[in-house]
């Protein structure tokens, strides 16, 4: 065993032989006719052949022949290299997201529509009339672009972005109660993703917190009783990420206004991902839509770009004129705003939203897929994993989630193609498939690595079958 795995190691050719022999190959002549290239080409091939060397030193060797081990070297060579010299140059790299979590904020959360990215991919190459006013000349908002879609997407009067809900809500807190209390309920201070919290947030702006209520149950008394001179406004946080379950009490928004407009003071709220569409139509649990909530009369709502809305990161606030006038104003927004591709993707979206159905919208048609479609492709993969010796395939029900903090108990009904293999672990084949060229991101069950194909795209499929047929070579 040791003696065959030196002996593969021997006929491991060496970098300047791999070199010479590309020679023969025309696709790789760009790289040896030209000086500045030749050192990416022969960093690939140094990358290439210690990768060689790792797998021929991990890997048991039984199940194939030396024979078969020096005919397959070449090929696997030229192969490894392609990868190597096409899109590794990048730090940004394609990401299969095979675990079912639509909105995975560790692979870039919301999809954006191939229209619409094609309309950024425009705006970035030319000049635009980003702030230019084009009828007179002058220089114009660069908010102006959205104002107006948002305001009839949600039935506000105004509206402006920031760079993410984060900013949204610490703008609106350093805007309006700097220096001064903002009245949230015990069961609404939630964190989000680990750096988002939303009493440190309140302190970043330079407002006090002051809790009321408890975790599970919040009164509209608790908020009357809070309120003194320094309040400045009533603030209700979206729960997101967590639910709490059992004998629960929150004050609604409509509630809240009502309190609000006799005390005089304004109520705003962080909707966290909040949504245009109304889910419940697809199933979903009932949530109140963006423009519900803003009927019952709040001054300002924030919300996530990139989450349910399905756009860039951006932070969107609408709400009551004077009001967004007031965050305009402030300094700080400067540092917050959002540059033009941003805004290019956001107008691109809402305009989908407008003239097309949530179809076009890639994270809701990935959440609305039917079972039969998921089934169907799930089905697919695992004919063509079948011809694969090295692992044993299935077809399974599961379960994949919507991601972004929304819905978080929503478990939605799946298909998956299950991978076992026939040597070595689950753990070992995940991070095989995570560190290829095109890294794709699993999922372990119990003995099974899943591929959840609720959030594949095209062109994956043909890449985790070639993946695969790398593996125990
Ligand atoms: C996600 C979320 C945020 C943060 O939004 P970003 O756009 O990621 O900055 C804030 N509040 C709530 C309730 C959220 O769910």
């Amino acid at each position: 065993m040791e003696q065959e795995k030196q002996k593969r190691l021997r006929a491991l050719p060496a970098v300047h032989e791999v070199v010479s022999r590309l020679d023969l190959e025309a696709e790789f002549s760009p790289f040896l006719t030209n000086e500045r290239q030749l050192p990416r080409l022969t960093q690939g091939v140094r990358q290439v052949l210690q990768r060689a060397r790792e797998q021929v030193t991990r890997n048991s060797i039984n199940s194939t022949s030396f024979d078969e081990f020096e005919s397959s070297l070449w090929p696997w060579i030229l192969n490894e290299l392609r990868r190597e010299l096409t899109g590794a140059e990048f730090n940004l790299r394609r990401v299969i997201n095979a675990t079912g979590v639509v909105l995975h904020t560790n692979c870039g959360r919301a999809l954006l529509a191939p229209e619409v990215a094609r309309f950024v991919a425009e705006q970035a190459e030319r000049y635009s009339n980003l702030e230019l006013n084009i009828e007179t000349g002058a220089r114009g908002s660069r908010y102006v672009h959205v104002e107006e879609l948002l305001c009839r997407l949600t039935g506000a009067e105004a509206a402006m972005v920031v760079n993410n809900n984060a900013a949204a809500v610490l703008l609106m807190m350093n805007t309006f109660a700097q220096g001064k209390e903002v009245i949230v309920s015990r069961g609404e201070l939630v964190e989000v993703g680990g750096s988002f919290r939303i009493p440190e947030v309140l302190k970043a702006g330079g407002a006090k917190l002051v809790e009321v209520g408890s975790t599970n149950k919040t009164w509209l008394r608790d908020y009357e009783l809070a309120i003194g001179p320094e309040t400045a406004l009533l603030l209700k946080v979206h729960t997101s990420n967590y639910r709490v379950e059992g004998f629960t009490h929150s004050v609604s928004g409509a509630e809240l206004v009502e309190l609000g407009e006799k005390r005089g003071l304004p109520v705003m709220e962080d909707l966290g991902s909040g949504s245009f569409f109304d889910g419940a139509t697809l199933g979903f649990p009932i949530e109140p839509t963006i423009k519900q909530t803003i009927k019952a009369g709040l001054a300002l709502v924030s919300f996530s770009g990139d989450k349910l809305l399905g756009g860039p990161q951006a932070g969107i606030i609408v709400g009551k004129k004077e009001h967004i006038k007031l965050l305009r104003a402030n300094q700080l927004t400067r540092a917050l705003r959002v540059d033009k591709l941003t805004l290019a993707a956001l107008e691109g979206t809402l305009r989908l939203y407008e003239n097309g159905g949530i179809d076009e919208i890639p994270v809701w048609r990935m959440l609305s897929a039917p079972l039969e479609t998921l089934h169907k492709a799930a089905s697919e993969l695992v004919t063509a994993l079948l011809a694969n010796p090295k692992i044993a395939v299935e077809l399974k029900e599961d379960v994949s989630q919507v991601g972004g903090g929304a819905w978080p108990t929503v478990e939605l009904p799946t298909s998956v193609c299950a991978i076992r293999p026939i040597q070595g672990s689950v753990i070992e084949l995940e991070a095989f498939l995570r560190l290829g060229t095109v890294a794709i991101l699993s999922r372990i069950h119990k003995d099974w690595v899943l591929i959840d194909v609720r959030t594949l795209l095209s062109g994956d499929r043909e890449d985790i079958v070639q993946r695969l047929r790398e593996w125990g070579c």
